[in-house]
């Protein structure tokens, strides 16, 4: 069987295809996905009002209502946007051809714009895709699983300096535990935790797990205590990968993707980031089977719909982690 990403129907939409749009068809393209609902007119984010006017020489509106004006960005995830409206386009089209994630060094390259600009623009994008997770509740058959990600620790050049870096006391206390729970034909919800202790998986399955569910997870003892409250499988990995009742592979097969991005894309991945690469990984994982245009559009309109957190607008103002962000460009 062709592999999904070389088939036609996967190739919907190219960067190519993104580049030779005229400013104007960007432009009008921005408009159509933001106001849907209004035939692509404007609609004031000030007050819902459907009817403004436009101006020939610049590009913002004036509401009919409030009088307030704005542009076609205004309220969204490119708000105080500096670049042209077709770059913030193509930065969507190269972001979702990245099928295994992409570094901001390389979206930088790509759109000819600053590291420090590709940085957030990248992050604005994981903010809006991962932002429904919080919300989302799985059923049926459930798999769950742990795996600890960042906090890397440089080995020391000799090796009378060596430690055991596998101990939690020569850790630099960056790194986390990501607890993936993944529905059998479902969606994939990713939640940073400390470590996988029984606490804190508890309250992450009470939260995303429907009490009906069956829940598969693997040896750890952490889940010994959880059969009160779900319908438990275990498998015990020492003696099969699936025993043909429970297995954990899709969301171990999650994890090596998740790892594959964190190595050949993000390089380090800190623990204040790790969740919006989870979350990137999630968004992906679950569209995987989705033509790249309807990705496309799905990321646009989500972008469109949200507003830029506090966290990443004005981010380089006064963000006291920029020395070593920029330490470690990934
Ligand atoms: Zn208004």
């Amino acid at each position: 069987m062709q592999h999904f990403l070389l088939s036609a129907q996967a190739r919907t939409l190219s960067v190519a295809k993104v580049a030779r749009l005229s400013d104007d068809v960007a432009y009008d393209m921005f408009k159509e996905m933001r106001w849907p609902e209004n035939d692509g007119k404007a609609v004031c984010p000030h007050c819902g009002h459907k009817e403004c006017w436009s101006f020939k020489t610049r590009k913002i509106f004036k509401c009919k209502s409030c009088e307030k004006q704005f542009s076609v960005t205004s309220g969204t995830v490119f708000a105080n946007r500096k670049l042209p409206v077709r770059d913030y386009l193509l930065a969507i089209a190269i972001f979702v051809n990245a099928h295994k994630g992409l570094s901001a060094l390389q979206l930088g390259r790509d759109l000819g714009v600053q590291y420090k600009t590709a940085f957030v623009m990248a992050h604005k994008i994981r903010e809006a895709i991962g932002a429904d997770i919080q919300d989302i509740k799985l059923k049926g058959e459930v798999e769950v699983d742990g795996a600890y990600f960042g906090g890397y620790v440089k080995p020391t050049n000799w090796k009378e300096n060596r430690k055991d870096r596998r101990l939690a006391k020569n850790q630099n206390g960056k790194r986390r535990c990501v607890f993936v729970i993944r529905e059998r034909g479902g969606r994939t919800v990713p939640v940073v935790i400390k470590s996988e202790n029984t606490d804190a998986v508890e309250a992450a399955m009470l939260k995303h797990i429907c009490r009906t569910s069956t829940v598969h997870a693997d040896e750890n003892a952490a889940y010994d205590a959880l059969n009160s409250l779900y319908n438990m499988e275990r498998i015990n990995h020492s003696a099969a990968y699936s025993d043909g009742v429970s297995c954990t592979n899709g969301a171990e097969g999650w994890f090596s993707r998740l790892r594959r991005a964190e190595i050949g894309q993000h390089h380090h991945v800190s623990g204040k980031y790790l969740h919006a690469y989870a979350n990137e990984s999630a968004y992906r994982e679950d569209m995987r089977k989705v033509d790249n245009g309807t990705v496309f559009d799905d990321v646009l309109k989500t972008c469109l719909k949200k507003r830029t957190s506090h966290e990443w607008s004005g981010y380089w103002q006064g963000n006291k982690q920029i020395g070593e962000i920029l330490a470690h460009p990934n």
